[in-house]
């Protein structure tokens, strides 16, 4: 190289900058992000080159990332100690857009059968030109670690061409000096460039330094052996996630390599949720990140809506940093992620159900809402019924305070019963004196009792279980029809059929419209009548509990 050499970006480089520039990215502040990423990336292959013997024994300037906002020059500089570029990297992987020598660098990697590839961020070869999204020039200084390099400077405005001079006094590494557009001053802002670090790059491997303090110290505890991590260490970054004071009541940590890489920490609050957390706007508790960086803080597509009260983080290299928000939304990717995670949380609970009853019945209660929720709000029969199993009653057959789950009912229910049985109640007297469970006691089926006004609800619209029908004792009274009307086994105090008839007609008189019919049924022992209903109205106890209070 002699004199500044001008180059012209490939044509459809200069198409794709166009779209990375205006549109790939929903948020500007990503660019940094982007830069820290390949800072890292260019330190990672120094490391392995290191550690492989490529290069000598003394690695030199320590693996370091340094950044600086200077709001004077309205520039931002991102230095790094890693590999660095010689005049034909920078050529073709700066000067060609979607050409990765990160890529390249893990292909080659795989094919030696090397893990090393994981710890490297990027392949896209994309990220680089995320910085004119808010710079109107950017220039390059680096230094290749290769014997008998030199110092170069690559320099744009991100328009059609670039220069690439030999430049003095280059260190060993890449500094990148983004100069902001009048619009993009915040980026040279302490305190924005600050958070937008730590928003995304907290968890990355290598030292980031900001204005010469160290910012990223938190380790990337989902990353790590499950083993290798104390209660001590999940309370803490679950406080340090959740910015919050309590402590987990559960936690879970799960990795898999296949059907997809995934690495991830979920945590169930101490605490009960508020009313607000309990609402449908509740915010997502889940932030979704690829190797360490973060691609979605709050992200709504990873888990069901109504796990929006499991706090944690799931990380997956198979997801593309670049990918947008609206590109997640309808990834085929991220919906199988969103099926093996919502899984794993299903089982994960009704293993801790197994496992320690009393503490789960306190889950239940104070989070008990968001499964009748799922219910309610999954159109997956198969899926309601995985959620059912979360479900727990007190039963006509068991003492006051204890509970069953479906799978406990439908395993031990009597010969000859096909339905599952519920009844609505205010509480447990009311329930065990109504005239509908009296009606049924003879035969001796157990009744769950349900006494929340969701409880009916949620068994209505679940319909069934294991194949066999969830079913009200109320409607159950209607459609029994061998009973009804039947007077055959009258006993001395009965009365005449004639008298009977006559009551019955006197009571259709006096009620009017409010009755359909009246009829007689030998199925009460301890009550004189009972109101039964069609099916829709079995929901009555929930309509009474909702609207109460309304004038
Ligand atoms: P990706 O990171 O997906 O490969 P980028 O557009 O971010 O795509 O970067 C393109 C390529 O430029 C990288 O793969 C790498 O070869 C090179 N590169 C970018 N930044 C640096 C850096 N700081 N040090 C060394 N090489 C770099
Ligand atoms: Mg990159």
């Amino acid at each position: 190289t002699g004199p500044a050499a001008k180059h012209e970006f490939q044509a459809e480089t200069r198409m794709l900058l166009d779209i990375v520039a205006k549109s790939l990215y929903s948020e500007r502040e990503v660019f940094i992000r982007e830069l820290i990423s390949n800072a890292n990336d260019a330190m990672e292959r120094l490391r392995y080159h290191h550690v492989t013997g490529v290069i000598g024994s003394d690695l030199g300037a320590p693996l370091e990332i340094h950044i600086g906002a200077d709001k004077d020059h309205r520039t931002l500089t991102i230095q790094d100690t890693g590999i660095g570029m010689t005049e034909e990297e920078m050529v073709d992987n700066l000067g060609t857009i979607a050409r990765s020598g990160s890529k390249g660098f893990m292909q080659e990697l795989k094919e030696k059968g090397d893990g090393v590839a994981s710890s490297i961020i990027g392949q896209f070869g994309v990220g680089f030109y995320a910085a004119f999204m808010v710079a109107e020039k950017v220039e390059v200084f680096s230094l290749s670690h290769k014997p008998g390099s030199k110092g170069l400077h690559w320099v744009s405005d991100g328009c059609g061409t670039y220069e690439v001079a030999e430049a003095e006094g280059v260190k060993r590494g890449t500094k990148i000096v983004v100069h902001l557009k009048p619009d993009a001053i915040e980026f040279a802002d302490v305190d924005k460039v600050n958070e937008v670090i730590k928003k995304y790059s907290n968890y990355v491997s290598a030292p980031i330094f900001f204005n010469g303090k160290r910012i990223n110290r938190t380790e990337a505890l989902w990353m790590m052996e499950p083993k290798d991590v104390s209660d001590t260490m999940h309370e803490e970054f679950y406080r340090f996630l959740t910015g919050a004071y309590d402590r987990p009541r559960y936690w879970l940590q799960y990795k898999a390599d296949a059907p997809l890489n995934i690495r991830s920490v979920f945590y169930i609050p101490d605490t009960k949720p508020t009313m607000l957390d309990m609402g449908r706007e509740g915010n997502a508790g889940v932030a979704l990140y690829s190797r360490k960086v973060l691609i979605q803080d709050s992200s709504e597509q990873i888990l069901p809506k109504w796990m929006r009260f499991v706090k944690g983080v799931v990380d997956s290299e198979d997801i593309p940093l670049n990918l947008s928000r609206e590109l997640l939304q309808n990834s085929a990717l991220i919906s199988k992620l969103r099926l093996v995670l919502t899984n794993r949380l299903m089982r994960f609970f009704q293993e801790q159900a197994k496992k320690d009853p009393e503490k789960y019945d306190l889950l239940y209660k104070d989070f008990g809402l968001f499964f009748r929720e799922g219910i309610l709000m999954t159109a997956d029969q198969g899926e309601k019924e995985e959620i059912a199993k979360l479900l727990r009653f007190e039963s006509s057959k068991m003492a006051a305070g204890e509970k069953v789950c479906l799978e406990d009912y439908a395993g031990r229910m009597e010969a000859g019963q096909r339905d599952i049985f519920y009844l609505a109640a205010p509480s447990r007297e009311l329930a065990e004196t109504s005239p509908y469970f009296d009606a049924v006691k003879e035969k001796d089926f157990e009744v769950l009792f349900c006494y929340e006004p969701y409880d009916e609800l949620v068994l209505m619209q679940l319909r069934q279980f294991d194949r066999k029908n969830l079913t009200s004792v109320e409607k159950e009274m209607v459609q029994d029809k061998e009973k009804e009307g039947d007077t055959t086994t009258q006993d001395d105090n009965s009365l005449s059929d004639t008298d009977v008839k006559s009551l019955c007609t006197w009571m259709k008189q006096m009620l009017g419209t409010k009755a359909t019919n009246v009829k007689v049924t030998r199925r009460l022992s301890n009550h004189p009548c009972v109101v039964t209903v069609a099916e829709m109205g079995a929901a009555r106890h929930f309509v009474r509990t909702a609207f109460q209070g309304i004038p």
